[in-house]
């Protein structure tokens, strides 16, 4: 079991340290403003969609075809000779991780409703751009291993990049590595110095053109490393732009931080502005909750699986998050599963996903980074008024399965009124490419179209797990409703 003492925050500090190129930034030192907030009535709780605890998975240094684990080893060791980390035998593990082991892994998620992000890295280790080659594979190997991932992964996976190589700074003008070789031209820890938001966002935006050249959907990225470590604010701006501008994606998120202890994995909404405005942005950033224990970054660790949870769940970093009730996000790094071929850290997360289904299937929900950062957007952005019985929440993003639980007023079935956009404030009608996530602008349902004005009745439900979308439930002095929150007004009268 996880102790939240300090001895094992710096234990997995050390952990994450260790992880070298996988190495992420803890929580607590995030730093980009949150900015504007709005209202929120004191008596109204915005909790768990359906009032499960969500679970995801993070997958970093996933790629098509190239191992990272094999690739990024010896340019590694070029940029930091002094490390021992680095030294290690990679001319004998695989070039490869196959797409039959992709396979293998969306089928087995798909089987337990695993969700999560899934990275796609645009020039894997400067091997060759998806878009355009892949030396040392046929063109058809990469086609079939590209549609692969649109085809088993996207259902239950949301996409990002990890920068543009993972492992070389590129220069934007010619395409190639920068000429110099050493730790400040290496992406995972770039930049070193200053950085404007438009050169980030230029940076940011380069890697998203690659994957959208290869019809893959993306609405966020994943840092690698330290990526911005110096520049955070400007980061969280920079991606914000670029996934907009790239994607015309509506809400922007990153995964970059690990939160450890007793720190909160909550996703963040930050720089947000026009909450009162037909274009409110934010961007929203989202950490994990654990190391990685399976088989790290260049899968050459022997995988602790026991440490996200044992057997039965009565033990480990997951079952503490799911018993604190917040997001229990799992972090890996693809060659870390598949372990040169052992595929080891594969059977011990079947074993972790087991042992979470046997004690927690009723309690929790696995969700795509993607549908976590929309969720909690509207969790911490929608304005909530309270009068008297009626409570009238403004959203400036919709959210399905938004689920809020308030004082009972009544005996009477709680009821729902999607009010019209008013004058001036256009409904949700952003412009978003075909593909990209069209699931994220939900109609309320058991109703109409959300400008009807027309009350809508709930269902009860009789147990906390029977809460769906269009369902109360109601307890000792309280009531839960679980609805899918459309952008705009909605009032509900309970
Ligand atoms: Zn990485």
């Amino acid at each position: 079991m996880w102790k939240p003492t300090r001895r094992n925050f710096l234990r997995a500090g050390a952990a994450l340290a260790a992880a070298g190129a996988g190495l992420k930034t803890l929580a607590a030192l995030a730093q980009a403003p949150l900015g504007q907030r709005p209202t929120r009535d004191a008596a109204v709780q915005v909790i768990n969609p359906l009032g499960r605890v969500p679970l995801s998975f993070f997958i970093d240094d996933s790629s098509c075809l190239v191992n990272l684990g094999h690739f990024c080893m010896p340019q590694f060791a070029e940029a930091w000779p002094t490390r021992d980390i680095y030294k290690k035998p990679w001319k004998t593990w695989p070039r490869e991780i196959p797409d039959a082991f992709v396979r293998e892994f969306a089928e087995f998620c798909a089987e337990h409703g695993v969700k999560g992000k899934y990275s796609v890295v645009p020039f894997p280790a400067c091997v060759g751009r998806l878009d355009r080659e892949l030396p040392g594979w046929s063109r058809q190997e990469l086609l079939a291993s590209l549609k692969l991932v649109r085809d088993v992964m996207l259902p239950n996976w949301d996409v990002h990049p990890e920068m543009i190589t993972h492992t070389r700074v590129i220069d934007l003008a010619t395409g190639h590595p920068l000429p110099e070789i050493s730790s400040a031209t290496m992406e995972n820890s770039y930049p070193q110095g200053k950085k404007s938001v438009d050169e980030l966002a230029a940076y940011i935006a380069y890697s998203l053109r690659i994957l959208k050249n290869c019809d893959l959907p993306c609405e966020g990225i994943t840092t690698p490393g330290g990526f911005g470590n110096a520049v955070k604010s400007e980061l969280s701006l920079a991606v914000g732009q670029a996934v907009r501008e790239v994607y015309g994606a509506e809400l922007p998120h990153y995964f970059k931080y690990v939160s450890g202890g007793k720190e909160s994995t909550q996703p963040k909404a930050e720089h947000v502005e026009g909450l009162d405005t037909d274009s409110p942005q934010a961007v929203i950033s989202l950490p994990a909750g654990t190391g990685d224990w399976f088989g790290n970054w260049d899968g050459d660790a022997a995988p602790e699986g026991h440490r996200y949870a044992n057997a039965d769940a009565t033990g480990g970093r997951m079952v503490e998050l799911i018993e604190r009730g917040e997001p229990a996000v799992m972090l890996c790094h693809w060659p870390g599963l598949y372990n040169q071929g052992a595929k080891t850290g594969l059977e011990q997360f079947k074993q972790v996903v087991l042992a979470l289904e046997g004690r927690y299937r009723d309690r929790t929900m696995w969700m795509k980074i993607g549908e976590l950062a929309r969720y909690w957007a509207a969790r911490e952005l929608t304005r909530i008024e309270r009068d008297a019985g009626r409570t009238t929440f403004t959203a400036p993003f919709a959210a399905p399965g938004f689920t809020v639980r308030l004082p009972a007023t009544g005996q009477a079935p709680p009821q729902l009124r999607f009010e019209p956009a008013a004058a001036g404030r256009a409904p949700a009608s952003e412009p978003r490419p075909a593909g990209s996530g069209a699931a994220s602008e939900p109609r309320p349902s058991g109703s109409g179209p959300a400008d009807t004005a027309s009350p809508v009745a709930l269902a009860e439900a009789k147990e906390p797990r029977d809460l769906k979308p269009g369902t109360y439930l109601r307890q000792a002095d309280s009531v839960t409703v679980c609805f899918d929150l459309p952008k705009g007004r909605t009032v509900l009268s309970a």
